[in-house]
């Protein structure tokens, strides 16, 4: 029998609730595009093993397994979604940390809601609507749930000179595009505890690899060390917030229809304000 507890859990990174069984403490875990129920070891033992991460054997795992993006944009789009967004379909669900969604804001002058929004998971549907607590920020998405920075037509690249083409579309904000987009196959699994990002398709050391069509391909030493950088900056930084969400965290009982983020800044409103 497993008791549900209201409160913040960690590991490393965000969480809704969490249960105890037994003595052993699981959380459910949102990373990048997906979700899981994990074993939860210490944030602080996580945070020491990604610091030591090593770049060097980190791309050497990377070339093994070999990876070129094929520009297709799956990893941009929510899946199974019509064009005129009536097919149900999970939305596309990337973390962004609060000081990415600062540096997108800049771009354009964006408002806060344009760039990100609570993360649904733990949030409860209403007659007010959604509500509860959350622990993280998703990127934006549009009426069919795709990433509302990707651009379908791939027409923003004739003014937007860091625009990235991806397939037919590309992304519109590619120099300031998440940590997690800019390492995306890829995750870390620090021992114990981490499995971000769902299932791997595969894997080498430490570093797993997600669903993606550009696996396998050949890559160059230099682009596996810049991924292996990013990954490593990544691992950090995730633990860091997430020691910080644990750390700043107080329930705030939302009511009915009212939702509240808790980041490593604190609590917020939907619209990025502190509450
Ligand atoms: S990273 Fe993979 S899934 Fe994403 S656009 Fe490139 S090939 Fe497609
Ligand atoms: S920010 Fe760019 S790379 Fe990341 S999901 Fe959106 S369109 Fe894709």
């Amino acid at each position: 029998m497993s008791e549900v507890l209201t409160g913040v859990l960690v590991s490393a990174s965000r969480f809704e609730v969490y249960e105890r069984e037994l003595g052993v403490v699981f959380g459910r875990r949102t990373f990048g595009w997906s979700h899981e129920y994990v074993c939860v070891d210490s944030l602080e033992t996580e945070l020491e093993r990604a610091r030591s991460l090593s770049v060097d054997e980190l791309a050497d795992a990377i070339e093994s397994i070999g990876f070129e993006c094929t520009r297709c944009g799956a990893c941009c789009k929510a899946a199974d979604c019509d064009s005129d967004g009536s097919e149900e379909s999970e939305p596309h669900t990337a973390t962004v940390f609060p000081d990415e969604i600062r540096s997108i804001q800049k771009r354009e002058e964006y408002d806060w809601r344009d760039v990100a929004r609570p993360m649904p998971y733990g949030l409860s549907e209403g007659p007010e609507g959604q509500s509860g607590e959350t622990f993280e920020w998703a990127l934006q998405t549009d009426a069919c749930g795709d990433c509302m920075f990707y651009d379908e037509s791939g027409a923003a690249s004739a003014d937007e000179p860091d625009a990235q083409q991806t397939g037919g579309g590309e992304c519109t904000i590619y120099g300031d595009r998440p940590l997690v987009c800019k390492t995306y196959p890829f995750s870390v699994a620090l021992g114990g505890t981490s499995q971000p990002m769902g299932e791997a398709v595969d894997g080498e050391g430490m570093v797993r690899a997600h669903e993606c069509e550009g696996l396998g391909r050949d890559i160059s030493r230099t682009e596996a060390e810049d991924l292996a950088g990013a990954l490593k900056e990544r691992a950090i930084r995730e633990l860091e917030e997430a020691i910080q969400v644990r750390d700043e965290y107080e329930p705030a009982t939302p009511a009915d229809g009212e939702i509240v983020v808790h980041d490593s800044e604190g609590a917020k409103s939907p619209d990025g304000s502190v509450r």
